[in-house]
């Protein structure tokens, strides 16, 4: 396995096909990840993104397709999971409804077993192609600042800055739309998830601590708009 090989994570719950799928898919080159329900599988989603994920429909604790409905509602912001993590329906229903239940859930491809091992490794091959040919992968980059969501770096004038998980959402909302006016009460949303009046203080801490991180070699990212909330810059910017 090399330092670039692309991780797949597994979500099955058959013993025999989880393994095998694994051992083979290890002997190509990629790096595993491994689950044999629902919850765990998303576990893994949240603190390991993989590039690619293999689920079964008929998982002990829900469908396959509803984690895959999770995938696809994650907002990549409150939760570290990338909502286009190009995801492969693996089922034991051959039906062509069951396919487009598949797709309707946003699949981008789906398998019906028995599969063939050969076919499925060249479906995966492409389906990592396509998303490697994707620009940046959700990099996002205004005037002298860049974030990688996948990975949560954050560089101003490529200098590292590390900042706290909530500082982190709370920059990518921001630099989602980096010359919107965000108010405070959707920033809350965004990133606590909740709305409290009281929560405010916490909102303009972070916003604070985040303004001078970013402005340390002086550079003016995080701008106050009194009485409403936050923008990213105040100008027009350059990408
Ligand atoms: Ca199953």
């Amino acid at each position: 396995m090399t330092d670039d090989a692309s991780t797949i994570l597994v979500v099955e719950d058959d013993d025999a096909t989880r393994s095998y799928l694994a051992e083979n898919l290890a002997a190509d080159g990629y790096a595993l990840l491994t689950a044999d329900c629902a919850g765990d599988g998303w576990r893994l989603l949240e603190t390991k993104f993989p590039d690619l994920v293999l689920v079964d429909v008929g998982l002990p604790d829900g469908s396959g397709l509803e984690l895959l409905r999770r995938v696809r509602a994650a907002d990549g912001v409150s939760s570290r999971v990338d909502p286009a993590t190009p995801v492969l329906v693996l089922s034991g229903r051959r039906g062509e409804l069951d396919r487009l239940r598949g797709f309707d859930r946003g699949a981008d491809d789906y398998v019906a077993k028995p599969f063939s091992y050969a076919e499925l490794r060249a479906r995966i091959a492409a389906l990592l192609r396509r998303t490697q040919r994707r620009p940046g992968m959700g990099r996002l980059r205004v005037g002298t600042l860049e974030l990688d969501p996948s990975s949560r770096e954050v560089r101003v004038r490529g200098e590292r800055v590390t900042l706290s998980q909530k500082e982190f959402s709370l920059l990518r909302t921001l630099a989602s739309e980096p010359t919107r006016v965000w108010t405070k009460e959707e920033l809350l949303r965004n990133v606590w998830g909740f709305r409290s009046l009281g929560a405010t203080r916490t909102l303009d801490s972070h916003a604070c601590r985040l303004r001078q991180k970013l402005g340390a070699r002086g550079d003016h990212y995080v701008v106050n708009v009194w009485g409403v909330g936050y923008r990213l810059v105040d100008g027009p910017v350059e990408t």
